[in-house]
């Protein structure tokens, strides 16, 4: 069902107004954890003050480590709704059991299954089972093929609103944290109908690359970038090595929509 010979022309994927797909870039911004109101609110305005509308940030964290911060749970997909609300956006949220699907979708705009559940099969059938967009990341060792049948398990159950996400894979190199696979990019557009974006945050593990790979992703013609947006990264309870401060940020923004700007 997700493959480009069943359906030829491209799945656009409507998340309050942004229609990703639809040939622009699109952008997706937030911290990695939702950590506190306040702190997911000082990233809520500045997206609003750019103009940008979907606000990511994680709830419920699948932590390598069990002794590492797990997420604030339902509580912060609560705080995400309440920032959203107040500035206008839409909340991206992973979601990691099935169990918890029902009640998520109260909060929720968008749906992601991360990295490490991309073969959770019962997370993908249910998420295929509600009327949510869902935003689908690469396992962490997945091939392409395995990340399209991934896909796959959720449109089969009837959910077609779905935006794949490139997000690195693991591979022998050290220097990043992943290894973005830029060119699963026009693969999956070719192979398939979907939207595909490219989360430069978690394939680098760097914030010093999140700006020349968001620039590849745009340039090689993905239709979004995730990145994180932390009011304070030292302080960051995941992630802090890599989450951008708000000036970093601006400056990051400025210069991506930029090149979009020159590429069109
Ligand atoms: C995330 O986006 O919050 C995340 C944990 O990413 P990934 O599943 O790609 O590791
Ligand atoms: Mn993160």
């Amino acid at each position: 069902l997700v493959s480009r010979k069943k359906k030829a022309d491209n799945t656009v994927v409507e998340i309050k107004g942004e229609k990703v797909g639809d040939g622009n870039t699109h952008f997706v911004f937030g911290p990695c954890a939702v950590e506190s109101y306040e702190q997911t609110a000082a990233v809520g305005k500045v997206l609003q003050s750019k103009g940008l509308k979907l606000l990511r940030g994680g709830a419920f964290k699948p932590r390598t480590s069990p002794y590492d911060f797990q997420g604030l749970g339902i509580e912060g997909l609560q705080i995400l709704r309440r920032v959203a609300d107040e500035y206008d956006l839409a909340v991206i949220s992973e979601i990691v059991n099935p169990a918890h699907i029902e009640q998520a979708i109260e909060y929720l705009d968008v749906i992601q299954i991360g990295a490490r559940n991309m073969q959770n099969f019962e997370l993908l059938k249910a998420a295929g089972e509600v009327d949510k967009p869902v935003l689908l990341k690469r396992g962490l060792s997945a091939t392409i093929s395995e990340f399209i049948n991934a896909a796959e398990y959720i449109m089969s159950r009837g959910n077609g609103n779905i935006i794949l996400c490139e997000r690195g894979i693991r591979t022998y190199e050290t220097a990043t944290r992943n290894t973005l696979d830029i060119s699963a990019v026009p693969v999956l557009k070719q192979e398939t109908h979907l939207p595909v974006m490219v989360d430069v945050t978690h394939s680098t593990g760097r914030r010093d690359l999140l700006l020349p790979t968001a620039k590849a992703a745009i340039a090689i013609g993905a239709d979004g970038v995730m990145a994180e947006v932390h009011p304070d990264p030292a302080v960051a309870l995941s992630d802090s090595a890599q989450q951008m401060d708000i000036p970093t940020f601006d400056k990051f923004f400025e210069e991506i929509t930029d090149l979009d700007r020159r590429l069109r």
